[in-house]
């Protein structure tokens, strides 16, 4: 796998060329990737954007969670010596809401209740109400950030809880989107212009499989009931990735088995 920073150019060091697993350098120094794993929503979008700056590799999963991506996010920290890994997680999520309904005994989807809330799955939690579960949400991703090995340069990881009325969320303005794509680089904002949607109505699911990332589809469908979903490309070196994802949401039925799924490429 590239680590997406290094695209621009690059070079081998000589040393590195015998290496099966060399790693990526530019100007003779050694690439390094920042990672940054947040929640799919929108509110947190002008947030994120602020630490784009073209060198964080930026994942984006129903509340921040890990659980389906670790082994991706694993292997890029590993792959291309990550230094630091932040995940966050916010207040009134709508995750930790389907968690907490689950837990109180409402019917989810059979998916979501497997991958999801299984985790949480706790004597007590419920009682601590939905501030305890998302809570619970930043502990829990804390915990397999700590657990991570293998990573020799990253010296920090860390999972934060956002407070989202602090953060001064941008207001719904209409229909609320779903974009659907590679982990990237660039500001989602960008993103949403490219694609011609309200960066302040857009959630964004982000992972290189979609297995990491269809139970969070679910949600976004299901639950938050979104309904314009749509997948961008971005750069054309895994053009097929996004025709995958594409054919695995139509698969589930999710959207209806005549849904149309705009692709958009840059
Ligand atoms: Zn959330």
């Amino acid at each position: 796998m590239q680590c997406p920073s290094a695209i621009p150019h690059f070079h081998l060091s000589r040393s590195d060329k015998r290496k099966p697993h060399a790693k990526w350098r530019i100007h003779g120094e050694h690439m390094t990737c920042r990672i940054k794993v947040a929640c799919m929503d929108r509110r947190l979008n002008p947030y994120l954007d602020v630490h784009q700056d073209g060198k964080t590799i930026t994942y984006r999963t129903a509340g921040g969670n890990l659980a389906l991506i670790i082994s991706e996010v694993h292997e890029l920290a590993k792959a291309h010596d990550a230094t630091e890994i932040i995940v966050y997680t916010h207040t009134d999520c709508g995750f930790a809401k389907v968690v907490y309904a689950a837990l109180s005994g409402e019917k989810v989807d059979d998916a979501i209740y497997k991958d999801l809330v299984v985790p949480f799955l706790k004597n007590g939690l419920k009682n601590r109400g939905l501030e305890g579960i998302e809570k619970e949400n930043a502990e829990m991703q804390g915990r397999t950030l700590a657990e991570m090995e293998g990573c020799r340069r990253l010296y920090h990881r860390e999972c934060r809880l956002v407070g989202i009325e602090t953060i001064n969320p941008p207001q719904l303005k209409g229909e609320r989107s779903l974009v659907v794509g590679l982990p990237t680089k660039r500001k989602f904002e960008d993103i949403a212009n490219i694609i011609g949607v309200e960066s302040g109505n857009t959630y964004f699911l982000n992972a290189n499989r979609i297995d990491g990332i269809l139970t969070d589809i679910r949600i976004a469908v299901e639950n938050l009931n979104i309904k314009d979903v749509r997948l961008f490309q971005d750069g054309d070196s895994q053009c097929k990735a996004i025709d995958r994802f594409g054919k695995a949401i139509h698969d589930t039925g999710i959207l209806g088995q005549n849904a149309n799924i705009p692709v958009i490429r840059v």
